[in-house]
């Protein structure tokens, strides 16, 4: 039964490399990376995955079909995936160390430059609605925590309690890491880093949600959203709400990542990938595998997708795993997980 299931799902995933020019990919999306092992996986759970993502492909496509903006594509695929207890954003986002959810989320519209960002949230529903909130209707870039939330409930976004965002999974999570954090002295060092941590979460999967689409007019979005990394402390921040690092988008390329934060952060990931491609000439592909590489190199891991002008998507990753997808023009959908 694997087997042939096995079967059918190689035959109907096709190689995003091999994508026509005709049928170029309008959206891609992804749902984390992070050590997302085939042994792990059980079928039924990645059903859910697989079909949670095809549902935000789908949403995010309809966008384009009606000739709709890709940031409108881009918001209705990541709010599938903030609904979706599946995913670390929205509901069933990752525990801080104090056992709450706050969350953050960013756009980007490359062709105006336009961008939003919300940071440290408990109340927005839907975090990437913040973003855009943010994004149209003030005169700033970003806004974090209670002065963020006081502006979306203005903004007539949907309120909810904190305890709306959690899951029994990521409470688990959560209890696992503190236990592993008992057995660490006060003063643990990193072993790569020989930084302090305070805290422990390098072990943990990630699972940030993202979106970057082209739309009709050849204009593309970028957007993240996420529960950060579970265990987190003191108000920090991970990449996915800055502009740069984990979201960005010009007129020539657009890219959403996900992994450790802090490193997407230092190599600022998003922006490096459009930097390469105008500076150095690179294709959009070529520069997404350099700045992984270079992620790497500086001892992070992670992923990105990248979506250019021309409808070319790659999605690079030094992870097990990463939960990706991408519709084309004509509707064909790909998603893959593992390496
Ligand atoms: N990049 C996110 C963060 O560091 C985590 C993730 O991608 O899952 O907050």
């Amino acid at each position: 039964m694997k087997k042939i299931i096995g079967l059918i799902l190689s035959i109907l995933t096709i190689s995003i490399d091999a994508q026509t020019k005709e049928d170029k990919i309008v959206l891609v999306i992804h749902g984390g990376a992070g050590t997302i092992l085939k042994k792990n996986m059980t079928l039924e759970k990645e059903k859910a995955y697989r079909d949670a993502l095809t549902v935000s492909l789908t949403k995010g496509y309809e966008v384009i079909q009606r000739g709709g903006e890709s940031e409108n594509a881009v918001i209705e695929a990541i709010k599938v995936m903030e609904d979706s207890p599946l995913f670390n954003a929205g509901k069933g986002a990752v525990f801080t160390h104090e056992g709450k959810n706050e969350l953050d989320a960013s756009l980007m519209i490359g062709h105006t430059m336009q961008a939003g960002a919300v940071a440290g949230v408990t109340t927005i529903k839907n975090p990437i609605l913040a973003a855009n909130a943010v994004l149209h209707n003030s005169a700033h870039v970003m806004m974090i925590g209670k002065g963020a939330e006081e502006f979306a409930e203005k903004q007539g976004l949907e309120i909810v309690a904190p305890s709306y965002f959690k899951t029994e999974e990521r409470w688990k999570s959560l209890q696992k890491v503190l236990e592993k954090d008992k057995e660490k002295t006060e003063l643990d060092h990193d072993t790569k880093t020989q930084a302090y941590v305070p805290f422990n979460f390098v072990d943990e999967k990630f699972g940030t949600v993202g979106a970057v689409a082209l739309d009709h007019q050849g204009h593309i979005s970028a957007g993240t959203s996420t529960g950060g990394m579970t265990n987190k402390r003191f108000g920090r921040v991970g990449d996915s709400p800055i502009i740069g690092a984990g979201t960005y988008a010009n007129k020539e390329v657009g890219v959403s990542s996900t992994g450790w934060g802090e490193y997407f952060i230092k190599a600022v990931a998003a922006y490096d990938v459009a930097a390469l491609m105008n500076y150095k000439n690179l294709s959009s592909k070529q520069a997404g595998e350099e700045v992984i590489k270079k992620i790497g190199q500086l001892g992070g891991d992670g992923g990105m997708i990248v979506l250019d002008k021309n409808g070319q998507a790659s999605f690079p990753f030094n992870t097990a795993g990463m939960y990706r997808g991408s519709i084309t023009q004509s509707g064909k959908i790909t998603i893959e997980i593992y390496q």
